[in-house]
């Protein structure tokens, strides 16, 4: 049986604009910002703004309108960073990894042979966070 959406979580209130985000897009259907532990530069986030856990009870229609934003910031970051290449990244569940229950897809340019970091590791500062947002927006605008 798959949990019910709790709209208190930290995602939700991103959207809602209670916390506050370093945002590179938005759309009518999604939000995209910079993961505050990223695992590697430039890690960003894209979620819908239609409220699910993740994929297990997401509405199908969802997805189009997701994925065609985790598209455009993938381009954008391997723009962005100069970067050989994109990881994306979907947990699903506790065991999966997941640790925030609003769908969300993981962007992260890579760099050959850089590792990525662990996952919810460490804090960036945020001047990092937000200079490394201009260069997305940047990207995403050019
Ligand atoms: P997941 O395990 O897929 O649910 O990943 C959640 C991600 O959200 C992790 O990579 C965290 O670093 C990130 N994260 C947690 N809190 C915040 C926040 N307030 N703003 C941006 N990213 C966050």
């Amino acid at each position: 049986m798959v949990e019910a959406y709790d709209p208190g979580n930290i995602f939700a209130k991103i959207l809602r604009g209670e916390i506050p985000s370093h945002r590179v897009y938005e759309d009518d259907a999604v939000v995209a910002f910079m993961d505050v532990m990223p695992q590697g530069m430039g890690h960003t986030l894209v979620m819908p703004k239609a409220p699910s856990r993740n994929i297990l009870d997401a509405d199908p229609a969802t997805f189009g309108p997701l994925f065609a934003v985790v598209q455009k910031v993938a381009v954008a970051v391997k723009k962005a960073f100069d970067a050989d290449g994109v990881t994306l990244m979907q947990f699903n569940e506790s065991a999966s990894g997941q640790t925030v229950y609003h769908l969300h897809v993981h962007v992260v340019p890579r760099f050959e042979g850089v590792p990525l970091k662990p996952h919810s590791g460490q804090m960036e500062k945020p001047e990092v966070l937000a200079e490394n947002a201009d260069k997305i927006r940047a990207a995403l605008a050019s």
